[in-house]
């Protein structure tokens, strides 16, 4: 099965609407020649107004960091689904392991989350990962089953067309530590099966996963070669465009 790849940026909380446009474009002029990858930048909701519009024209899409599940009301400092999708997002990070370590985002608002996102027509990039002392307390496949289970509970094969999940262990994210290739794919291949076991083999067979810890120019080639390695979720790499631009090359040739 050939799934086309996907990287996305995740700009986190680091760029101002003024700084928007420049590094929308650095990334479209330096990825023009790079068909065949999905190219996103998700940024934070004040900026999504300036990347959409730098965007124009291009193949970049926008993407927000997070999405409340209920479409409007009492809810101060949520952003709905319908607010990004006017705003012209066509994906929204769920579940990121910030959001879950510092906002007590849980499995079961993840699973909200992603549902609100995919009924409205978005693209959710689901994140899933474990801790160093997880996976040091032989806990990796637990905890990964148990956040998708319960993170993509009623979510149906019809509604994976609208699903990417991102592999991101916690030890890798913004540290420099990167999970080996084996070790990437290893995770890859149980997400896939226990995805297979939610919506069917068939359906969990076209479901892209990216891999997001410390992924750079460098090392972007040895994941993405890899089986069930589908793309990537760049954090510090994807603010400066020639770096998330060696990424999106290397997923071109991979
Ligand atoms: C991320 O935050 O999603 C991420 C993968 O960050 P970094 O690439 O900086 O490790």
């Amino acid at each position: 099965m050939s799934r086309k790849k996907i990287i996305a940026g995740n700009w986190k909380m680091n760029i101002k609407p003024s700084e928007t446009a420049a590094l929308v474009k650095g990334v479209a002029e330096a990825t023009k020649d790079f068909a065949g990858v999905d190219i996103v930048c998700c940024t934070p909701a004040i900026d999504i107004p300036a990347a959409v519009a730098a965007a124009a024209g291009t193949r970049v899409e926008i993407g927000a960091e997070n999405a409340h599940w209920e479409e409007k009301g009492a809810f101060t400092g949520e952003i709905s689904t319908g607010m990004l999708i006017d705003a012209g997002a066509k994906y929204v990070i769920i579940g990121h392991s910030e959001r879950r370590q510092y906002f007590g985002e849980t499995d079961e608002t993840v699973n909200r989350r992603t549902r609100a996102v995919i009924a409205s027509g978005l693209t959710a990039i689901v994140c899933v990962g474990e801790t160093l002392e997880e996976r040091e307390a032989g806990k990796l496949n637990e905890v990964i089953e148990r956040q998708m289970n319960v993170g993509l509970k009623d979510v149906t094969a019809a509604d994976c067309a609208k699903l990417v999940i991102a592999y991101e262990p916690v030890w890798a994210i913004g540290t420099g530590k990167t999970a080996t290739p084996d070790q990437a794919q290893e995770v890859h291949a149980l997400i896939r099966e226990t995805l297979a076991k939610l919506v069917g083999a068939e359906t969990a067979e076209t479901v892209r996963i990216q891999y997001g810890g410390s992924m750079k120019p460098s090392n972007a080639a040895e994941l993405l070669a890899k089986k069930d390695i589908d793309g990537g979720l760049i954090g510090g790499a994807a603010l400066k465009a020639e770096d998330f631009a060696g990424i999106i090359a290397a997923a071109a040739q991979a």
